[in-house]
């Protein structure tokens, strides 16, 4: 028998247990009910974003991996709102991956792993997260800053577990003002908001001809990787991309 941590229940793990689910590898982590939680992206209807849904009836989607595209003209295939991101001056172009859906059950799971404070969970995600990462070829990982408001609340910065064994370079501070909640605010108020937030680390790496991909756990609407985004082009970056657990 084993416990399920998620639900700390016990179980036993069914013949073929970790082949089938994809979580867990060797040893299976949860039980088959919280498996069920998580709905992995096999395939997206936008190759720059990574969403999932179905954007138009007849849309054809594509495999779920990194495309070549990196240049600021948008594929044909891009949705409605990486077209509108297209047009914004406060933000750059982010070709992001993610592994899951977000969905009732993985809001659930992201409350325990974020408010509870259960950093055990990260686990569950590291090497998927890893594996993901790598594969878009990128040259440096960093990842987003917490306020420091909200890295007290916590105790720790879930992008940063997330990352696993990924070496991660540090080239983001937060500008010392308090987060707030993001979900309060319109999505001006939050660009506005998230420009003056960030800034670049005193003595950054050499960052020129460089791809940077940010790990984070949940891309929305992609506002805060690609205002970090611009400000890592800004600084030399070949191009920006980003890795989310979750594509909201
Ligand atoms: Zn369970
Ligand atoms: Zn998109």
């Amino acid at each position: 028998m084993k416990t399920c941590l998620l639900c700390h229940t016990s179980f036993s793990p069914p013949f073929g247990w970790a082949a089938f689910t994809g979580i867990g590898y060797k040893e299976p982590m949860l039980c088959h009910t919280c498996e069920g939680l998580f709905h992995r992206i096999t395939h997206i209807s936008c190759p720059v974003c990574g969403r999932d849904e179905e954007v138009l009836p007849h849309h054809v989607k594509q495999k779920n991996v990194w495309t070549n595209w990196q240049s600021p003209k948008l594929p044909d295939a891009a949705c409605a709102d990486c077209r509108q991101w297209a047009d914004n001056p406060r933000a750059a172009c982010v070709m992001n991956r993610s592994l899951y859906t977000y969905h009732e059950g993985m809001k659930d799971v992201m409350a325990t792993y974020k408010y509870r404070g259960d950093a055990t969970l990260a686990t569950l995600f590291t090497k998927d997260l890893a594996k993901l990462a790598r594969q878009s070829g990128a040259d440096l990982f960093t990842t987003i800053p917490l306020a420091e408001d909200r890295l007290w609340e916590r105790g720790f910065n879930q992008a940063t577990l997330l990352s696993g064994a990924l070496p991660l370079t540090l080239l983001l501070t937060r500008n010392g003002v308090t987060s707030g909640k993001q979900s309060k605010r319109t999505k001006g108020e939050r660009l506005a908001h998230l420009e003056n937030a960030f800034q670049l680390i005193a003595e950054p790496p050499e960052l020129t001809g460089k791809t940077v991909c940010i790990i984070d756990d949940i891309y929305t609407t992609g506002a805060t990787v690609r205002t970090a985004a611009k400000l890592l082009l800004a600084a030399g970056a070949k191009a920006v991309l980003s890795t989310t657990l979750i594509r909201a």
